[in-house]
């Protein structure tokens, strides 16, 4: 097993510990509440790895990159208004049956998004 190192595991358990799908300046926050001497770039560094490595997702939204250490196939609701990342269940194969006719392809990572107003937003 490949060792990694303690800013990574960090990074990884505060993903994993959360389903807010925060973005690089929350999870730096966090980081730095268990280790103050974490720095933004090795945050950054930390995140692009572990996405480019699909042990996380990442998608965009509101031009902000928002992170997920659930790497469960699932779509995600986006207000617009207070930019609240809701989780929606869903039948993961049938998910990746939508790209079964694509031949030969291999899935490494989906990004489903719906946008709108949450209810809180709406009632307001
Ligand atoms: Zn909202
Ligand atoms: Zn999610």
């Amino acid at each position: 097993m490949a060792r990694f190192s303690p800013q990574r595991e960090l990074i990884l358990d505060i993903l994993h510990a959360t389903k807010a799908h925060p973005s690089a300046a929350i999870v730096y926050e966090e980081a730095r509440k268990k280790m103050p001497n974490i720095s933004l770039g090795t945050v950054y560094r930390n995140l692009e790895k572990l996405s480019q490595e699909g042990i996380i997702e990442n998608f965009i939204f509101k031009d902000i990159s928002h992170f997920d250490g659930d790497k469960t196939p699932h779509p995600h609701f986006c207000c617009k208004v207070c930019g609240k990342v809701t989780d929606l269940s869903c039948d993961n194969v049938k998910i990746h049956n939508l790209v079964e006719g694509l031949d030969g392809c291999e899935i490494e990572g989906e990004t489903m998004l719906f946008r709108g107003v949450c209810r809180e937003c709406k009632n307001k």
